[in-house]
């Protein structure tokens, strides 16, 4: 996480630089200012290092992994409830997800017949590829011909892929520049650790040294060279939303307001062109919506940064800060449902038996106590159709068809 902070090309943000060369300079007037998700990964990755640091790099006796243990869980963000929690039968979501990955790591070390070098948070040279580069394995395993890069990702609203991800392959160059010389791998195998992502929470990908080092030399080298320097063109992509210049960047904007080609059925017939029609045809219907993906992102953002700027004291023309709408409370919940109680209301009026909603009683038990005991009683109804784009991959809507149309007779 440090290396975010400091590097102008990080490796975390690589597919962001090595697409929108100029970004890794124009961000450098932006600060860093991390989010409480961030911080969230940040007390994740701590506890799931300590725990692979005990049993594969550094073992430590009872008291001392406690105790560095302890320390981490009393930080807020390890359990936001746990006042509402019974101890005896809860394992709070951070320790069960750290747990799954020490199980992973463990299964990769366990599949060498003779113990492979197990190394955690190893910061990671990455100049030879990018100046004055650095990154943060999470797990670095070398054993036989393989080196495995194997990286936690304890966030669950992006899911990150691992095929040709180069935040993970700048992480295996940097491995084979640590360990190239001693363990000669041949085979690099990464892979995403992401616990609360929807679908596949492991993804593995092969790829061989001479590929990966082929790709640093020839991709990553000249994308990096003018990265550093601030040249090459603005190019606006999916990887806006995680540059810190998102907001006000010029070329994102331009890209979001490109809407012109549509034009109006009112404008001026050039020479040799017929007006536009009145009503936009399919094709056009597919491509604004196609641009609109990043717009509504990118209005957004503004928004955010345009309180924000607001709330500093710089005006933002045509616009303010208000307060927005809130909701009464009770200053003290105890008190006035005992002043209520106290007026001979009963008790049962002021509570709702709710029953929970699947996720969060999976969420309470875990992925794997919840299969064993519920999954049998877990169905997935079919989604109503939804738009997404042709890119995405489930497959196209099917809808089955009814009992009554089965019966119908042929036509
Ligand atoms: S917002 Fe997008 S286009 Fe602008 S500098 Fe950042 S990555 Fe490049």
């Amino acid at each position: 996480m440090a290396e975010r902070k400091h590097a102008i090309l990080p490796a975390s943000g690589a597919a962001r630089w090595m697409a929108c060369t100029p970004s890794a300079r124009l961000e450098e007037q932006f600060p860093d200012t991390g989010s409480k998700y961030a911080a969230e990964g940040t007390l994740a990755h701590a506890i799931a290092e300590l725990k692979v640091r005990k049993k594969f790099v550094e073992p430590m006796g009872p008291k001392k992994y406690n105790t560095a243990l302890n320390k981490l869980k009393k930080t807020p963000l390890y359990d936001e409830h746990e006042e509402l929690r019974d101890p005896k039968d809860y394992l709070p979501e951070m320790d069960r997800y750290t747990d799954d990955y020490l199980d992973y790591v463990s299964g990769v070390v366990m599949s060498y017949k003779t113990s492979p070098h197990v190394a955690v948070e190893l910061r990671l040279d990455l100049s030879r590829y990018a100046p004055e580069s650095f990154g943060t394995g999470d797990c670095i395993i070398l054993g036989g011909d393989t080196l495995h890069v194997i990286d936690f990702k304890y966030g669950k609203g992006v899911v990150v892929d691992v095929e040709n991800n180069p935040q993970l392959m700048l992480y295996g160059l940097g491995a084979l520049d640590a360990y190239g010389m001693l363990y000669n791998p041949t085979r690099i195998i990464l892979t995403v650790f992401q616990p609360r992502a929807d679908g596949d929470t492991v993804k593995e990908w092969e790829i061989s040294r001479d590929d990966l080092v082929n790709w640093g030399v020839f991709t990553v080298r000249p994308a990096a060279r003018q990265a550093f320097d601030g040249k090459g063109e603005f190019k606006p992509g999916g990887w806006c939303r995680f540059c810190r210049a998102k907001a006000q960047c010029r070329a994102r904007a331009g890209a979001n307001t490109a809407l012109e080609d549509f034009g109006s059925p009112n404008s001026k017939t050039e020479t040799g062109k017929l007006p536009k029609p009145p009503l936009l045809t399919d094709a056009e219907v597919g491509e604004v919506l196609q641009r609109g993906t990043d717009v509504m992102k990118w209005i957004s953002d503004l928004q955010d940064y345009a309180l924000s700027a607001i709330l500093d004291g710089k005006g933002i023309p045509g616009w303010k800060a208000v307060e927005g709408r809130s909701r009464r409370e009770f200053d003290d919940i105890t008190t006035a449902f005992d002043t209520i109680k106290a007026a001979g209301i009963d008790e049962a009026m002021l509570y709702e038996r709710r029953p929970m909603t699947l996720a969060a009683i999976e969420k309470e038990l875990g992925k794997g106590k919840f299969a064993e005991i519920a999954g049998t009683h877990v169905v997935t109804p079919p989604g109503k159709p939804t738009l997404v784009q042709a890119s995405d991959n489930r497959p196209p809507y099917n809808p089955k068809p009814t009992a009554e149309e089965d019966f119908q007779p042929n036509t």
